[in-house]
């Protein structure tokens, strides 16, 4: 086993000659890929170290769409990729039972429609419905279309309109990017992490391994998961707890065989004390259910996890605490992944936080002297995204009127950010939605929950009051054709991914 080494240090342009990633699931694989692919040429030598001992968490197996560009920026091919993981598209999640008994709705991926006279289209839909109209989300946006036939398209040539992500085996995601990795020069060391030696100035010089040797390098990456064996164990940077907003702190998960039919979208269905997902593969169904241990006990959570998918195979448990870590970007040490905070899967945001982490570290690519300037900047972009997408997912249960247990009557209750309470003031009054520059979750997104959840604003947007309902009537019926007019192209999912004889991992 060969080591990379650290550059001299009188190098005289200063920049990075290496870096080691300690970590080697999706986090490290992901960063290692990402960074092979975006330094080639540069001379910087890469290293990931991973333990044996300790395990991966495996389970993130629903992406988004920026996924799918992430692998055109690794110039990976799409057919080989989905084949090696086991992976189905996903052009959805639907929402079961967050209103109550019966109730569902679409957060689809793609166009939404069209706008009219420069207002975004959920103001002509809303203006419609005003006067009478029944029009549903499926009728303006392709993928939620599709998604209720479960058909979906081929993915090398998706209709115009539609954007699509994967749901993948994680496991298998880990093992391809680590051969990808590889082949372009990055070195794996698998050992255990036992320590750091830090520079006079703080920051991480090397890091100890349990066998003895020690690591030096440029940079380091933290892909350790929620250990944090560098970010927090090394350099203490503390922890934001959310979950004063966001109580579902544990999650069992447990494959289920693949049904004959195949579901294009995921499924994240509201249980008695959080909700139950399920991500249909091509081997298998993963299924898991994230609770809040303040308002259910392990057993009983397991209980229901097993009646709602009739078995009786034991689940895995993970605990999380949801947030983030205080600083992700610390000295020359960067967070990614689980060691840098975790949301709850609800919105398959994680895997994409660590692709934009990672590609975010390359639009704030330091040098040897790593001017604060950089991390500060980094710092407060994820800060801020990370404060979104929280206000997202709490957006999920705010609004609902369902009151049937401890948990969902907390919920509807429990005090919002500011930040999310005036984004909700401002649809209910006039159904006004405010993106902020660079965020994650675009206008449609936000409407998709606030409309799906029930919410009506006071009012229709005044400057659609001077079309005459009757002619925004037919426009939207075009609207809606020209949407649909990708159902040409559609395929049934299950035709894409033909069910075969395949092994449950236990
Ligand atoms: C219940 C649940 C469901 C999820 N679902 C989704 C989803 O649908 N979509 C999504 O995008 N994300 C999801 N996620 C998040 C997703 O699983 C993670 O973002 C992703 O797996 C990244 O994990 P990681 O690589 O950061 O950590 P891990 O998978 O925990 O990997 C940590 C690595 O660090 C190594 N390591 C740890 N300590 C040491 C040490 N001392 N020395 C050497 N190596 C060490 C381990 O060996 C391992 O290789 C989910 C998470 C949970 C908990």
């Amino acid at each position: 086993m060969t080591f990379a080494r650290a550059a001299p240090t009188d190098d005289a342009d200063g920049a990075i000659r290496s870096i080691v990633i300690v970590g080697g699931g999706t986090a490290g694989w992901i960063s290692a890929a990402i960074l092979a692919r975006a330094l080639t040429g540069t001379g910087t030598r890469i290293t990931l170290v991973e333990s044996a001992d300790i395990g991966i968490v495996g389970v993130g197996e629903a992406t988004i769409p920026p996924f799918i560009d992430m692998l055109q920026f690794l110039d990976i091919k799409l057919p080989d990729f989905i084949r090696h993981t086991e992976a189905t598209l996903k052009l959805a999640i639907r929402f079961d039972q967050w209103n109550g008994p019966g109730t569902s709705y679409w957060h689809p991926f793609g166009t939404f429609g069209t706008g009219i006279g420069r207002r975004p289209f959920h103001h002509a839909l809303l203006h419609d419905r005003a006067h009478g109209g029944q029009g549903g989300v499926d009728r303006y946006n392709l993928c939620a279309h599709l998604c209720e036939a479960d058909q979906a398209f081929s993915p090398e040539r998706p209709p115009p309109g539609a954007r699509f992500a994967l749901h993948l085996d994680a496991v298998l995601m880990a093992r391809y990017l680590r051969r990808y990795a590889e082949t372009l020069g990055v070195a794996r060391i698998e050992a255990t992490v036992r320590g750091a030696a830090r520079r006079g100035d703080g920051t991480v010089a090397s890091i100890a391994l349990t066998d003895g040797r020690t690591l030096p390098a440029d940079l380091f990456i933290d892909a350790s998961g929620f250990a944090g064996v560098l970010i927090e164990r090394e350099l203490k940077t503390g922890y934001v707890d959310w979950r004063a907003h966001l109580p579902c702190d544990r999650a069992l998960a447990v494959p289920t065989p693949r049904a004959a039919t195949l579901p294009p979208y995921t499924v994240a269905h509201a249980m008695r004390a959080g909700w139950r997902w399920r991500i249909p593969l091509q081997h298998r169904c993963g299924n898991g259910y994230v609770y809040s241990s303040a308002h259910q006990s392990d057993d009983a959570a397991c209980a229901d996890l097993q009646t709602a998918l009739g078995t009786d195979a034991q689940p895995r448990q993970l605990r999380f605490v949801p947030g983030r870590r205080n600083r992700a970007w610390v000295g020359n040490c960067v967070a990614v992944g689980l060691a840098s905070g975790f949301l709850e899967p609800l919105e398959s945001t994680s895997i994409h936080l660590i692709v934009a982490g990672v590609f975010n570290l390359l639009d704030h690519f330091p040098d040897r002297r790593f001017d604060p300037a950089l991390a500060a900047s980094y710092n407060a972009e994820l800060a801020l995204e990370l404060e979104r997408i929280r206000d997202f997912l709490i957006l999920h249960y705010a609004l609902t009127t369902r009151r049937d247990s401890a948990f969902w009557a907390d919920m509807a209750q429990a005090p919002l950010p500011d930040s999310l309470a005036e984004r909700i003031a401002l649809y209910a009054d006039a159904g006004t939605i405010r993106p902020y520059p660079r965020e994650m979750f675009t206008e449609a997104s936000w409407f998709y929950v606030l409309d799906g959840m029930g919410l009506t604003p006071r009012r229709t947007d005044p400057l659609l009051s001077a079309i005459d309902p009757a002619r925004l009537r037919a426009m939207l019926a075009q609207i809606s054709h020209d949407t649909l007019a990708g159902r040409a192209q559609a395929l049934p999912h299950c035709a894409l991914f033909p069910l075969r004889a395949v092994a449950i991992p236990g």
